[in-house]
């Protein structure tokens, strides 16, 4: 049996003819860049996510980027983040001259663990950058709590997380802003890169308004020195036929998840698998499953061999990475991301995934620690 990471194909044929047909509608018009159907896609994504504002933006990105330079982030700045996470989070950090300033992961959700934010904060922090891994939110209310008490911003890396809540309110309005990812990947996927900053605050979605069209809010006149990162009228097409099917697929994740709960509980020799678990009061999204195992790679080589795709999202912690030596840190800085980094795997989950393939999945692990 063949069981791929992700199988964005299947998705693809339910919804061809009403996407190639908005396409086509775009193409008709000749109007490529905002525009009003950009415009009406930030206003479905701003119902959809709880916010007053959403700005469309050319990825996530530059989603973080926009967010950290409406916050006056800039050089000698410091902003506290994990360093286990996609590098576009630190990266985003970096590109303003500012630091990244790392905090360590609580195991068991592989978020930021909100006991360490308080003695990595000095008199230069100017924001907290949590990442809602894997499509769970990291504990939002400890991290406000902080954040209100220091004066200082929270942007929410919620590239991973779009549908996300916790305590009945959704990824995007838990911080100041919320930003968001359409890569082909992620629950809500363009047919190429895009992103999304959501806020409740009007100066912020202002300033990242004029920011994301070089600084200007009349043509050719610069207040600021923005970037050129704008969202095109044939993603938002796209993005507006898939924000209505959003739910629908989120729940086909979330039962996936389910299922593998209850295959794993009564399949033999998979008790050395860890299982993803989920925070009371959280929703989780699921844009991926991912377990924490033993013999990891060998297992990995092990799945391929039976067709069944596997990814370890992120083998190595921002900290040990070759651009971010002169920061100092060494191998033992932050063991929970490194532990983490060398035990994950994440199996697939997408909406369309059939029982029959998760029961050969968790088959499969079982009769690798059967063996091993
Ligand atoms: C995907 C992702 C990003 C970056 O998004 P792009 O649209 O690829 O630029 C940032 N942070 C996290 C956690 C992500 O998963």
């Amino acid at each position: 049996m063949n069981v791929p990471l992700l199988d964005l194909k299947a998705q693809y044929r339910v919804i061809k003819a009403e996407v190639l047909s908005a396409m086509e509608a775009v193409c008709d018009e000749q109007g490529f860049v905002l525009g009003p159907r950009v415009s009406a896609f930030e206003e479905s994504t701003a119902q959809y996510v709880g916010s007053r504002y959403a700005i469309g933006c050319a990825s996530g990105s530059d989603a973080l980027l926009l967010s950290l330079m409406a916050m006056g982030v800039k050089a000698g700045d410091e902003v506290i983040t994990v360093p286990f996470t996609f590098f576009a989070t630190a990266g985003a950090i970096s590109r303003l001259g500012a630091k990244p300033v790392f905090v360590d992961i609580q195991p068991d959700t592989f978020n930021i663990d909100p006991k360490l934010i308080e003695q990595a904060i000095t008199p230069r922090t100017k924001a907290i950058m949590p990442v809602h891994l894997f499509g769970q939110c990291a504990d939002m209310a400890a991290i406000n709590a902080i954040a209100k008490r220091k004066k200082i911003y929270v942007i929410e890396d919620a590239c991973q997380a779009i549908g996300a809540g916790q305590q009945g309110v959704r990824a995007g309005v838990l911080g100041d802003t919320g930003c968001f990812s359409f890569f082909p990947t992620k629950n809500l996927g363009g047919f190429g890169d895009g992103g999304l900053i959501a806020t409740n605050d009007k100066a912020l979605a202002d300033s990242m308004s004029m920011l994301r069209v070089h600084g200007s809010q009349v043509r050719y006149l610069h207040e600021a020195i923005g970037i050129n990162s704008r969202l095109d009228a044939l993603q938002a097409a796209v993005l507006q036929i898939k924000l209505k099917y959003l739910d629908q697929w989120t729940e086909g994740r979330r039962r996936n998840a389910d299922r593998y709960q209850q295959l794993f509980a009564r399949t033999k020799h998979t008790d050395r698998v860890t299982l993803p678990p989920t925070v009371p009061g959280n929703f989780h999204v699921y844009n991926q499953f991912t377990v924490r195992v033993p013999k990891r790679d060998e297992l990995r080589t092990f799945l391929k061999e039976k067709g069944i795709g596997t990814e370890v999202y992120y083998p190595l912690p921002m900290h040990l990475q070759q651009c971010y030596r002169d920061l100092g840190h060494r191998k033992g800085s932050f063991p929970l991301s490194e532990q983490a980094a060398e035990e994950v795997m994440s199996i697939p989950i997408y909406a369309e995934l059939t029982e029959a393939q998760q029961a050969y999945v968790v088959e499969m692990i079982a009769e690798f620690y059967q063996r091993a």
